[in-house]
């Protein structure tokens, strides 16, 4: 049990815990105690419930990603810098809309999910549209050449999110590049009212450059839908691999925490606040490597103290909990906890009892770490979930913190090994 924690909590919990009912994710997004932790969490960047029923759980989602690298292989490096070391696949069963190889590269075999998708919804029109009409070419500062559809060869599926479909593509000219190509339907954004947050999302991930960040290369829209050109993660997501594995060693879990502070840290530096840090929003490189991969709460926030309600319920901190402004050290609270569940294969406030339960035991900070985990990880998980923001440790010290020094490796990569 940690020994900071606050005093009568029950009100301002209850009025959070209404209004998280209200937005129709208490039973969706509450990890069930005792049945498997890592079922994919829906983001509450996407409240309405409408577009958490798009999260497919696990079990659905095995076919997606991962399964199929075989070796890795080199792509002549381009200046962009879009994805050099990529993943190659082995098809089995090419069907019509196998691709070739190319530098000895298979993307996969394309579903054709993009053309037959079942609802693909109405054209968007008027101001939503404008504000829609998203298009990196267009850009005065730094714009990128003009991509469309007929720009790529499409690929094998990736995954699907609460917009649309993600594909590995590559781009039909030279020196044909590798990516994770993204679809966000508009109408279903406009019909979820997120406009401005989809637009957000996609100005900070634009302006990001960091190994532990996934790169946002270029983006263009159709009539209903916008592209994203995201860099390609060929390991997957880390939510999978900590399903399967129930949990992580102290040396995998260290190096992950010590590759997200360093990219936290970075994100700070650019006044730019996570928010919603869980393993459904990590992504792996080919190496490894841990990549933040969704910013769809961040905040690019100067000097401002915020007061929205966001976060995933296990990683909310206190201060959210009982509605008080939040800062960028919520991104330490929410890392603590990122810390404990890869350790212990759980969050740490998780209640059998419900919703209400673990806000409440979060605002107390009424938690405690299993003696299977090592000293040194619970000190740091301890020095990061600390009631009082300021008093949490910040991130160049948790860089610096024993457990952290101690399994980084002394090459250059932080990739898993
Ligand atoms: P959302 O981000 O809308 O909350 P989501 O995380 O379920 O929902 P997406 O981010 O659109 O959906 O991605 C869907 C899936 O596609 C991911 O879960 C992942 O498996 C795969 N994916 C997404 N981006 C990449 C990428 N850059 N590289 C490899 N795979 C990716
Ligand atoms: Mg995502």
């Amino acid at each position: 049990m940690a020994s900071n924690s606050t005093t009568s909590t029950s009100q301002a919990v209850e009025t959070l815990t209404k209004q998280i009912s209200d937005m129709g994710l208490a039973s969706k997004s509450t990890r069930q105690p005792g049945t498997s932790h890592h079922q994919k969490q829906p983001s509450q960047s996407k409240l309405p419930t409408k577009l958490t029923a798009g999260n497919a759980s696990l079990k659905d989602r095995t076919n997606t990603s991962g399964s199929t690298v075989a070796k890795h292989a080199n792509v002549p490096h381009v200046k962009s810098g879009l994805s050099k070391q990529i993943t190659v696949v082995n098809e089995s069963n090419p069907k019509s809309g196998t691709t070739k190889d190319v530098n000895g590269v298979s993307i996969g075999t394309y579903d054709g999910g993009l053309e037959s998708d079942e609802n693909p919804g109405p054209v968007v029109e008027g101001e939503v549209a404008e504000a829609l009409a998203l298009d990196s070419s267009k850009l005065g500062e730094r714009p990128t050449r003009e991509w469309n559809l007929h720009s790529f060869e499409i690929g094998r599926p990736l995954g699907k999110g609460k917009f649309g479909r993600v594909y590995m593509v590559r781009t039909k000219c030279e020196p044909h590049y590798i990516t994770a190509l993204k679809c966000l339907h508009k109408s279903e954004i406009v019909e979820s009212g997120v406009e401005k947050q989809v637009r957000r999302e996609i100005e900070i991930q634009r302006n990001l450059r960091h190994p532990n960040i996934i790169r946002l290369y270029g983006f263009f829209h159709d009539e209903k839908r916008i592209f994203l050109m995201l860099e390609f993660a060929g390991k997957g997501e880390l939510y999978k691999q900590l399903s399967k594995c129930g949990k992580f060693s102290e040396k995998r879990s260290s190096r992950y925490i010590d590759q997200m502070a360093d990219a936290l840290s970075y994100l700070h530096s650019k006044h730019v606040i996570h928010r919603d840090i869980k393993p459904e929003n990590l992504l792996l490189g080919i190496n490894g490597e841990l990549k933040i991969g969704d910013f769809g709460w961040s905040v690019h926030a100067p000097g401002n103290r915020r007061k929205t309600l966001c976060g995933t319920p296990d990683y909310l901190p206190p201060e959210m909990v009982l509605g008080k402004t939040h800062s960028e050290k919520v991104d330490l609270w929410a890392l603590g906890v990122l810390t404990y569940e890869f350790l212990c294969g759980a969050p740490p406030f998780e209640c059998s009892s419900g919703l209400n339960a673990t806000y409440k035991r979060i605002a107390k900070v009424d938690f405690r770490v299993p003696s299977s985990v090592s000293p040194e990880a619970k000190d740091l998980i301890e020095r990061l979930l600390v009631f009082v923001p300021d008093r949490r440790l910040p991130l160049t010290e948790v860089l610096k913190h024993p457990w952290i020094v101690k399994y980084r490796s002394r090459s250059s990569s932080k990739g898993e090994s």
